[in-house]
């Protein structure tokens, strides 16, 4: 099922809400959620067609369907690619990205600063098969480009980071990918295309976990790959068809209503998150802050000409202490203290959700690598939310009062 054309090009926002496959017979004007593991074809002839890849139209639930299908248009009008591809979670994104694009002997760079089961499952799990990887710092873009082999097929990043929310230069990792033919790869979870679209970079594949921001409330897991057409049918649709990391339609239909107020939670969020951090240098309890939107932040300049001049919805601070135990102590306060907010490891929700990173994501980590990352004991993530900011304020300040 193909839209009809618009009579003329739609701006960004318009399509947010009205990108999608075509309305059924009834007239719907909420997406149809299309639940169905089968579908039934016209003919013989016509399902033999469309098996062969010679004809459009749903064959099985495993391949595709419609509500899929809305929020894969829908997020690639978003993103600017002509193409997205959905999965059942941010992670089988990633393997599907690795298993389309990747094989035994090939070499893959990315930060030491990504996704802790990003990580894992580039640095583990795929070297079982045989893909050799190096990780490097966040940002310094020499050390991507001395990572560099013969075997480079790709490149992998994610800007900001989890939790120090650390930036990368997309353009200079798109040159360095492409000046040694290899394909730069972004994890826009938490700017979204609300606030950064890597393609306009450089990039050459977006990946998203919708179970952040996209999704936004909180309720689901999901994930996608936003690419040219070419490679998301040639590489990554038959990886999707024999590997089955398919998106649930209800799930695909939460995110996609989801995209339909993005901009106007990110941009809040992140208006909030600002608001926050400027509190949050001011506290005497507090030593830093990490925050793009923040002067103070090392790359606060690179991240205002990423990202559409917005910081993000996340932040991250340390509280003074003496030692570590001591540091550990007071964040676990802090959390305690709270009545409002959320203790929650996970973020891209309306709610706000603080977590204590060294003890929690970064929990596997020995203490060497987590000095390494910068996960101090005394450091708390806060993903901000859409509360009043004066009761999130006052909810922090109920254990960070009783530090100074
Ligand atoms: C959550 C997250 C992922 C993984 O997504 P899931 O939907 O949980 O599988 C990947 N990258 C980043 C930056 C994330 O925050």
């Amino acid at each position: 099922m193909t839209q009809p054309t618009p009579p003329r090009p739609l701006h960004r926002d318009t399509l947010a809400v009205r990108e999608a496959v075509a309305r059924s017979q009834y007239g719907e004007n909420s997406e149809a959620l299309y639940l169905t593991s089968g579908y039934v074809q016209p003919t013989a002839e016509a399902a033999a067609r469309r098996f062969a890849g010679e004809e459009e139209g749903y064959t099985y639930g495993r391949y595709g369907n419609p509500t899929v299908s809305s929020f894969e248009q829908r997020l690639a009008a978003l993103e600017g690619t002509e193409a997205a591809i959905g999965t059942a979670s941010g992670m089988s994104a990633i393997l599907m990205m690795c298993l389309a694009l990747l094989k035994a002997g090939d070499h893959i760079v990315c930060s030491r600063s990504m996704f802790g089961s990003t990580i894992r499952l580039i640095g583990t799990d795929l070297a079982r098969f045989g893909v050799e990887s190096t990780f490097v710092s966040q940002a310094d873009t020499a050390a991507w480009q001395a990572a560099m082999r013969s075997n480079t097929r790709l490149l992998f990043a994610e800007t900001p980071t989890n939790p120090l929310t650390e930036v990368c230069d997309i353009q200079a990792l798109a040159d360095i990918a492409h000046n040694a033919g290899a394909l730069l790869a972004l994890d826009n979870c938490f700017a979204t295309p609300a606030l950064q679209r890597p393609v306009l970079f450089g990039a050459d594949i977006i990946m998203h976990s919708g179970t952040k921001y996209l999704d936004g409330q909180g309720r689901v897991v999901a994930g996608a790959l936003c690419a040219s057409q070419a490679m998301v049918t040639e590489k990554f649709l038959p990886v999707l068809k024999s590997g089955g990391m398919s998106l649930a339609p209800f799930n695909a239909w939460v995110v996609l209503k989801g995209l339909e107020t993005l901009d106007l939670r990110m941009r809040a969020q992140s208006d909030q998150a600002l608001a926050l951090a400027q509190w949050l240098e001011d506290h005497p309890a507090v030593s830093r802050v990490h925050y793009p939107g923040l002067a103070s932040h090392p790359q606060h300049a690179l991240a205002m000409a990423q990202q559409s001049g917005v910081g993000g919805a996340v932040l991250s601070f340390d509280l003074k202490a003496a030692n570590p135990e001591q540091a550990r102590a007071r964040a676990f306060a802090v959390l305690d203290a709270m009545q409002v907010l959320s203790l929650s490891t996970n973020l891209g929700d309306t709610k706000t959700l603080a977590a204590h990173p060294a003890s929690t994501s970064h929990g596997r980590l020995t203490e060497p690598q987590r000095q390494a990352a910068g996960i101090g004991q005394g450091l708390i993530r806060v993903a901000v939310g859409l509360e009043h900011l004066d009761d999130i304020k006052a909810d922090l300040a109920l254990g960070l009062d009783t530090l100074s």
